[in-house]
């Protein structure tokens, strides 16, 4: 997924051309942000996240202060549109980007994948924590009422102990905040804006449903 200059400036001039369309989304349009998509590069998306902040924090209190009726299905439908057209198994972000909280039953199943007891497991990879300290964004705990006492030691530079590359060693056993990660097929959304937004900043997916949402919505 690596991205050249021209690509980068391709990119920059396909964003304002469709911020710019007032919803005039034409075939053509549609085409050229598949592509768009497909062409970011994870090392990349802080940069472009960081060139739409002010913008997106805008689209933000738009939405809110009008909500769309229908913003959660919509989100859904791009979320998985996305994750058809961008590869995790080359991006690795969110893997790199938090520090993931485990429950004891999730640690049980993780001993077994990486084939050590659990005392051990929990010794080798985990840092105990309070779970009133586990505050996801918008200030909304996530894991409310469940035993999420632990977390992963993250590595220097920062890196879940799991990751090996890109790729989960853990995948299928991974923990549920990881299952869930980016967020983007849950309720309420609307309520979370500012979660999808900081997001934007890890996730390619992230990204390119905040940006196409504009243009579904009409935005601008
Ligand atoms: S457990 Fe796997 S999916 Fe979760 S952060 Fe670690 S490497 Fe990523
Ligand atoms: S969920 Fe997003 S940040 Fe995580 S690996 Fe996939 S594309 Fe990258």
């Amino acid at each position: 997924m690596s991205t050249d200059t021209d690509t980068q400036e391709a990119l920059t001039s396909v964003l304002e051309l469709d911020l710019n369309n007032n919803g005039d989304r034409t075939p053509t349009t549609v085409r050229m942000k598949q592509k768009i998509a497909t062409q970011i590069d994870p090392k990349k998306i802080k940069y472009w996240a960081g060139r739409k902040e002010k913008e997106n924090y805008q689209f933000r209190d738009c939405l809110k202060a009008n909500p769309p009726h229908n913003l959660d299905e919509t989100i859904s439908a791009l979320s998985r549109k996305y994750f058809k057209l961008i590869d995790c198994r080359e991006c690795g972000n969110c893997c790199r980007a938090y520090t993931i909280p485990i429950c004891k039953s999730e640690m049980k199943a993780l001993a077994i994948a990486k084939g050590i007891p659990s005392t051990a497991f929990q010794a080798k990879y985990t840092t105990y924590t309070a779970i009133d300290d586990v505050i996801a964004n918008d200030g909304q705990n996530f894991w409310d009422g469940d035993d999420h006492e632990y977390m992963f030691k993250m590595g220097f530079p920062k890196s879940c102990p799991m990751l090996a590359g890109n790729l989960c060693s853990v995948y299928a056993n991974r923990p549920q905040v990881c299952q869930e990660y980016p967020h983007l097929e849950k309720p309420d959304r609307i309520n979370h804006l500012n979660m999808i937004i900081d997001n934007t900043f890890v996730c390619p997916i992230v990204f390119n449903v905040f940006e196409e949402l504009k243009s579904v919505l009409d935005w601008r």
